[in-house]
């Protein structure tokens, strides 16, 4: 677990079976986990992280999107979970999918999973039939406000190019965001690539929020400047093709 702030941690992201960077944030009377991981292994071994830092376990969990990586650790977790209404309902369809061998090639043959990602829960689970997806049990729409004892914590839908049920975690006191993957590409729809309008709302939502440290899904926290620079650099890159 790295410290990223007086009260914030994060455990880093593991490339080999694309495993997210999983976030904690500890208010004076509740800890709020941001993510899951993709596996009861991965949420294990934040909580083993927690427990060697004398850190209390989750309170609750919030899932930044529905994607397996982010979410299907949720199952492993004592606390309750929460997350946007698109991310729930995804969760729900997700809740009632097989994910035995056959099944999975017939979701990845519907487009309903990308092959990367296919690839990589085979490599995360010796045996994928064991994949159980668990429903949020606190949904909101929008936004929402946790109070976590003096720490004041927001989650946000931000949508964005990556994913439309996006939702950040922001600390204003902190000045800390977590951003799940909303950075990233879109790879559900077509081949890997930036929407222009959708990266253009999003950074004009981000550049509205006061904050020093985003912390991505898959790659080492940034300071505000550098992630705005490189979604610009993006959103004209994206401008230039769709001209
Ligand atoms: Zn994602």
């Amino acid at each position: 677990m790295e410290q990223i702030g007086r009260r914030v941690w994060y455990l880093p992201e593991q490339e080999a079976t694309d495993r997210p960077n999983l976030g904690y944030i500890r208010g004076t009377r509740y800890a709020l986990m941001v993510d899951a991981g993709n596996s009861p292994a991965h949420a294990a071994l934040f909580l083993s992280g927690l427990a060697e830092r004398g850190l209390p376990g989750p309170d609750f969990a919030a899932v930044t999107h529905w994607h397996w990586d982010h979410t299907y650790g949720l199952c492993a977790l004592p606390c309750p979970v929460i997350a946007g209404r698109e991310t729930a309902e995804q969760l729900e369809k997700m809740s009632r999918w097989q994910f035995d061998l056959p099944s999975m090639e017939r979701r990845l043959a519907a487009g309903e999973e990308v092959l990367f990602c296919h690839e990589n829960i085979l490599k995360e689970y010796p045996d994928p039939a064991s994949v159980r997806v668990r429903r949020a049990d606190i949904v909101f729409d929008g936004a929402l406000e946790l109070e976590l004892g003096d720490c004041p914590c927001r989650l946000l839908r931000v949508a964005g190019p990556h994913s439309m049920d996006s939702v950040a975690v922001y600390l204003p006191q902190d000045k800390i965001i977590f951003l799940g993957d909303s950075t990233a590409e879109e790879f559900y729809e077509g081949p890997a690539h930036y929407d222009p309008r959708r990266l253009k709302d999003y950074i004009a939502l981000l550049e509205g929020l006061d904050f020093e440290t985003a912390v991505p899904g898959h790659s080492e926290p940034e300071p505000k400047a550098s992630i705005m620079e490189y979604l610009r650099e993006e959103l004209c890159a994206a401008e230039g093709h769709s001209l």
